[in-house]
């Protein structure tokens, strides 16, 4: 039995992926582009990267008998994170805390990507999986292979070889018809394709940026050194959720309230104008996930941290991690009301959260003391 491109970008739309495109495994058109990135060092602490450098290179490396790549790509809520954008305040309904008193400043922003209460990783695996048997019962004695961020695979190469939308200046994927608040998926396989068996190699001609620069002017850290080209180091979503250590003073009072993620580039883009609506249930903003109560998470216990958030991206940075990130932005919205939970961390055994402490009181007091 064989299987047509067609047939299976109709299961995978009953699977919820929304776009699918496919390509023949070739050496990943960035490559080099990476390997110069990191050897600049903007990867940061995320050491699996340069670890498995050289994996990147050709996806055969994953899966030694793929012939094609399957790039899929499914959306996510954006509607709050642009909403936010324009109005720039949470309301009174964003807060769903557990206290009524909850005030502006003592609540930290998610970025859209994670605020459902699911981490979208096993999400998509689930809906991955189910397509991948389905694909394998079709062509049997086929190989197939579902990746969702974790394998080396420079997903967004392939996305954009296959003619899934173009790399942006703010190094994510865009579509003309849908902006960038999606994600995406892999599947790898030994079939071969007729429709969709020549190889699409990326060229900048599919760039719609043109002039534009808004990405780049409004990173509120100036992470981009170049269109295209991030510095991790100095981004507020590798900041927040990958890096472990103490963040650079500098940078800090430049991450406002965000907690986990930063919008900002995408919020900017004019593409994200065409962002879709409304995506799966799974993937959803939940009201839960807009505001969180900064005063609670410092609070918290490690049991409590594990039993509200451990299924919810909240739990990659860590209870550790999310209270860093809290003091920081409470130092940054001048919450005064918050230095009563942070003293407490003055004395912490971890001098990452004692020294974040220290710093946040004094941002605090300075920015209440002045006249
Ligand atoms: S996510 Fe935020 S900090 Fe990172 S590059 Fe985009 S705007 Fe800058
Ligand atoms: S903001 Fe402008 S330059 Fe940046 S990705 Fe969007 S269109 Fe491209």
């Amino acid at each position: 039995m064989t299987c047509s491109f067609q047939d299976l970008k109709q299961q995978a739309n009953q699977h919820g992926f929304r776009w699918i495109e496919s390509i023949d495994v070739i050496d990943a058109p960035g490559f080099e582009r990476f390997r110069t990135w990191i050897k600049r060092g903007y990867h940061g602490s995320m050491s699996y990267l340069a670890d498995r450098q050289a994996a990147y290179e050709n996806p055969r490396s994953i899966l030694e008998q793929a012939n094609t790549i399957v790039m899929l790509a499914i959306p996510y809520t954006a509607a709050e994170s642009l909403r936010k954008h324009s109005s720039s305040k949470e309301t009174d309904s964003d807060k769903e805390g557990n206290r009524d008193d909850l005030r502006d400043s003592e609540c930290g922003r998610v970025a859209a990507y994670a605020t459902g209460d699911k981490d979208y990783h096993d999400v998509i695996h689930i809906r991955l999986r189910a397509l991948k048997k389905w694909l394998s019962a079709r062509v049997p004695g086929s190989v197939v292979r579902g990746v969702v961020d974790t394998a080396p695979i420079l997903e967004r190469d392939f996305a954009a070889a296959a003619g899934l939308g173009w790399i942006g200046k703010n190094t994510l994927l865009l579509r003309k018809d849908a902006g960038s608040y999606f994600f995406l998926a892999a599947l790898l396989t030994d079939i071969t394709f007729e429709e969709s068996k020549h190889e699409k190699p990326y060229t900048i001609s599919s760039d719609h940026c043109g002039t534009c620069t808004a990405c780049l002017d409004a990173c509120p850290t100036q992470a981009f050194v170049e269109p295209r080209v991030l510095d991790a180091t100095r981004c507020i979503s590798y900041l927040t959720i990958e890096h472990r250590g103490n963040i650079e003073e500098s940078v800090r009072e430049k991450m406002g309230s965000w907690v986990l993620g930063c919008d900002v580039c995408q919020q900017v883009c004019p593409w994200n104008r065409m962002a879709l609506t409304e995506t799966l249930e799974e993937l959803s903003s939940k009201p839960s996930m807009h505001a969180i109560d900064l005063i609670e998470i410092l609070q918290m216990s490690e049991d409590a941290f594990r039993a509200k958030y451990r299924s919810t991206p909240l739990w990659r940075p860590k209870l550790k991690g999310m209270q860093r990130n809290a003091m920081i932005a409470l130092a940054n919205q001048k919450c005064a009301s918050a230095i009563a939970w942070i003293e407490p961390f003055q004395n912490n055994e971890d001098s990452i959260l004692s020294e974040t402490a220290n710093w946040a009181i004094a941002r605090i007091s300075q920015a209440t003391d002045s006249p």
